[in-house]
């Protein structure tokens, strides 16, 4: 069993089952996979992204600097942290939102004894605005974030499960793997898992990583206590 896990929810998982925004029941499901996580003593820490909303790819350009359309990027993050706090509240898992980048007016800032403060009460963390910083994407703002708050692990939760030797919704004979180096992620152009400067904060720093379907009933405890789920990317 972890500690500590970071916990990357992207804005898709967020969505759904619609095309944008927020799903309410899909935000109740991921409290209630998360329940037993904390009820087993480990610490739950979640990095949101934004992409229900807007990337900053999407709309930079026709008049929008690249500096503000990430700015707006961060902020749709943010939009996800305080909403996803306030089901995860209303569906009694305890949870407290923080804001890399000072909103004060919405949110308590981010500060690693904060964040901790909070775990120590048990309660989950949800942390909106990525980094803070432009040109950068929530994938990593997690392995970053993971670092500082000493997660043991960082588990990605997406809609397959786990990582293919190509995409396996295209092509029905494709191949998964249950670990990979991240040299081996590196290396090979058909693995778009998590974007390159994600894996190679991750890989310099020998942080581990899970991939697993988010959907998967169970898998989230799974995974937080160390059991084989989706693919694990090592060093
Ligand atoms: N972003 C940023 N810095 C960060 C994290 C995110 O500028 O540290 C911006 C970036 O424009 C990104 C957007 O916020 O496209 C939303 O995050 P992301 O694309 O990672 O969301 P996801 O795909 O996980 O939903």
């Amino acid at each position: 069993m972890y500690n500590r896990i970071l916990l990357k929810l992207s804005g898709e998982q967020l969505q759904g089952q619609y095309a944008g925004g927020f799903d309410h029941a899909r935000a109740r499901w991921i409290a209630e996979q998360i329940k037993p996580v904390v009820a087993s003593g480990t610490q739950v820490v979640i990095m949101v992204g934004g992409g229900n909303y807007v990337r900053g790819a999407q709309i930079a350009g026709g008049g929008i600097g690249d500096v503000t359309a990430h700015n707006a990027g961060m902020l749709a993050t943010l939009i996800n942290a305080i909403t996803l706090a306030d089901v995860f509240n209303d569906d009694g898992l305890a949870t407290r939102a923080l804001s890399t980048v000072e909103v004060n007016q919405f949110v308590d800032q981010y500060t690693y004894r904060r964040a901790v403060s909070h775990l120590e009460k048990g309660r989950v963390v949800v942390v909106g605005c990525g980094t803070g910083r432009p040109f950068l994407t929530t994938d990593t703002a997690a392995v970053n974030l993971a670092l500082e708050m000493k997660c043991d692990v960082v588990i990605k939760a997406t809609k397959v499960d786990g990582v293919y030797d190509k995409d396996p919704v295209k092509f029905t004979d494709a191949v998964k793997f249950d670990q990979l180096t991240y040299d081996e992620v590196l290396a090979n152009p058909d693995i778009g898992v998590m974007d390159k400067a994600a894996i190679g904060l991750a890989a310099e720093e020998k942080k581990p990583m899970i991939i697993c379907d988010l959907l998967s009933d169970g898998n989230i405890v799974r995974a937080a206590k160390g059991e084989a789920v989706g693919t694990r990317l090592v060093v």
